[in-house]
């Protein structure tokens, strides 16, 4: 390294001679800094979603390379958040990516103490029994008086403060569906 490379390589001969004279720039930046990029840079292309955290529904967009989630951005074309993301939906790549989520369906039967895994279609098909079984045994038609009542006692939907209006709008058209009258948010509540 001759003696210019040698002098430009202290932060304070930077600043004393280019033009980031506070050193709150250029001049203060190391070789790794200098180096560092954003993966969004590098992605293949973008996919627009929803943060899956809360009610608000903030607008993301997901970036792919070699067809993997490499980072989640918040989309400045969402009327919603305008490009913005909290903490906790700035963080969603781990969702994604994060070697502890799950990837199979956990089961654990009645009275075992050990989980086991199930396929995904055994999985829903399980519940599908369920909500049927669960809809028939407590299906009332009519009242002592013989009035129409057309209900079923056996299902309720309580949903929680991460389910926004369209999710709220589906669950709430699926249980009436089904004659569920008892449905509620834990938002109202
Ligand atoms: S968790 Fe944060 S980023 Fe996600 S929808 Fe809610 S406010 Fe938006």
């Amino acid at each position: 390294m001759d003696l210019k490379g040698w002098m430009a390589s202290w932060p304070v001969y930077r600043q004393l001679t280019g033009a980031d004279r506070l050193g709150r720039g250029r001049a203060a930046q190391s070789d790794r800094s200098r180096d560092l990029h954003a993966r969004t840079t590098t992605a293949d292309r973008w996919a627009p979603s929803v943060c899956p955290y809360c009610a608000v529904g903030c607008g993301q967009r997901v970036y792919v390379r070699d067809e993997q989630v490499v980072q989640i951005e918040g989309d400045p074309d969402s009327p919603v958040s305008r490009g913005r993301l909290c903490p906790k939906g700035s963080a969603s790549t781990q969702l994604v990516t994060g070697p502890q989520r799950l990837r199979k369906v956990r089961y654990r039967a009645p009275y075992a103490t050990e989980w086991t895994e199930l396929d995904l279609d055994t999985a829903m098909e399980m519940i599908a029994d369920r909500v049927v079984d669960a809809r028939a045994r407590g299906w009332q038609d009519t009242d002592a008086d013989g009035r129409p009542l057309r209900r079923t006692m056996g299902l309720a939907a309580l949903g929680g403060a991460a389910l926004d209006n369209e999710e709220n709008y589906l669950l709430k058209k699926l249980f009436t569906s089904w004659g569920a009258v008892q449905i509620e948010n834990q938002a109202r509540i």
